[in-house]
């Protein structure tokens, strides 16, 4: 895997970039620590970076990809039901009230009800 410092957001294009630090702080730590690099675990700065993996069914069966995107296409996706929120990993209590959640599943719904149709 080529390591990177940036990635572009998959919806916009607005770069991500790392955050106060650099990629050879990131491998040394990785080093030290006698694992791969894993740039889903670093600081990312206005955005969010993951692994995907493409399983059985798609055309990139095997493959598996980095992509970001940021903090504002990742508030546009989950209120409008393309981002599927699931939980808060850093507190027990989500930030969201019941009915902000509620709306955000009536509108996947809707989309995946449109999408049956096509
Ligand atoms: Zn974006």
């Amino acid at each position: 895997m080529s390591l990177f410092e940036s990635i572009n957001c998959i919806c916009c294009g607005k770069p991500i970039m790392l955050l106060d630090s650099n990629l050879d702080d990131y491998i040394e730590h990785a080093k030290k620590l006698n694992k791969e690099p894993e740039p889903e675990t670093w600081m990312w700065n206005g955005g969010a970076v993951q692994k995907v993996s493409a399983g059985y069914g798609s055309t990139n069966d095997g493959d598996i990809f980095y992509i970001g995107i940021c903090d504002n296409c990742i508030n546009d996706n989950y209120k409008n039901g393309r981002l599927i929120y699931d939980k808060d990993y850093l507190f027990s209590y989500s930030k969201f009230s019941e009915d902000e959640l509620k709306e955000f599943e009536r509108k996947r719904r809707r989309e995946s009800n449109l999408n049956k149709l096509i």
